[in-house]
């Protein structure tokens, strides 16, 4: 591929004139080597995590105010826990908790590694920065479910698949918002492809159902084929033919993480005193690192007290203490 023309690591919002969609693609490559420089996951949880990330920029993009999109699997699996973090800035970082010594099957899907109990949940938030928090909550598909997707290396082989990542949250966004909504993930080694279709709703009539059905029958398509070296403005006429496609200036999306210390005290809170204590009266600090991007914090016993009793106070503190 090439990089100076395709325009890696963007979003590119557009609509369709003569259909009723508007829709979103995005492609990911150096902010995913850059979000998960962080972490030594195997295969399988890479496929999942970066599918996470492509769907979560993109609910991301829709946001309409400053926001972040959470997106979980949660479950009793190998994987208890994937998180993906988006923000309306078009940042993301992934995280994903592995129980120890598990060996997990390099095409293994959400179901297997996640919950092969079926009672796993897909969970997804949206935290605007100074409002209430919005969640939804669905089922994760339950291994057994023949239609449930264990459908292998999702990106490689351009999945989007019964119970896939892209199928559940299109049935997620169908229901919530009353609107006919298509998601395809795919990624070819380092690069991720996401793009959300949805229909707009101004026109009901048969003529505009059939037309909904051919542009996504063209997506379908073109996501059934490898990736195209160009940039989107061009790829979206490619993949609409026959369609007037008006593209808005694409926006660079990236990795970031949001941890400062700050949040690491919050965090330490919630743990509590009791728990925490024991560690400051031995080591006179505490050490912790980011989930999502192993950044090292170190809290020491003056922090501590501070945090519990908004004074500095009175924990015996040992020789190697105060850093
Ligand atoms: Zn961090």
């Amino acid at each position: 591929m090439d990089k100076t023309t395709a325009g890696y690591d963007q979003l590119t919002r557009f609509w369709l004139d003569t259909a009723p969609a508007r829709g979103v693609v995005v492609r990911l490559e150096q902010s995913l080597t850059d979000a998960l420089q962080h972490h030594d996951y195997p295969p399988a949880v890479v496929s999942l995590l970066k599918q996470l990330a492509g769907a979560a920029v993109l609910l991301a993009s829709n946001l309409k105010q400053s926001a972040q999109v959470i997106l979980q699997a949660q479950g009793t699996g190998d994987v208890p826990l994937l998180c993906v973090e988006a923000t309306d800035a078009l940042t993301f970082r992934v995280y994903a908790s592995i129980r120890e010594h598990a060996v997990l099957p390099a095409n293994a899907g959400i179901a297997t590694l996640v919950a092969p109990d079926g009672k796993g949940r897909f969970v997804l938030t949206i935290a605007p920065t100074n409002r209430q928090m919005y969640q939804g909550i669905v089922g994760l598909p339950s291994v057994s479910d023949p239609t449930a997707a264990d459908a292998g290396d999702a990106g490689d082989a351009g999945d989007a698949g019964e119970g896939s990542i892209a199928s559940l949250l299109e049935d997620y966004l169908s229901n919530s918002q009353q609107t006919q909504t298509r998601m395809w993930l795919r990624a070819d080694g380092d690069v991720m492809e996401a793009m959300l279709l949805e229909r707009l709703p101004e026109r009901a009539e048969e003529d505009a159902t059939l037309a909904w059905q051919a542009v996504t029958a063209q997506a379908d398509a073109i996501f059934a084929e490898h990736f195209m070296p160009f940039p989107y403005n061009e790829w979206l006429q490619f993949a609409f033919a026959g369609h007037d496609v008006k593209v808005h200036p694409a926006q660079p999306a990236g990795f970031a993480c949001s941890c400062n210390i700050e949040r690491v005290l919050n965090a330490l809170k919630l743990v509590g005193e009791e728990e925490l204590k024991p560690l400051i009266t031995e080591n006179g600090k505490i050490e912790t690192r980011c989930e999502f991007c192993s950044k090292a914090y170190e809290v020491n016993a003056l922090q501590f007290s501070e945090l519990f009793h908004g004074v500095q106070a009175a924990y015996p503190v040992g020789p190697r203490t105060i850093q």
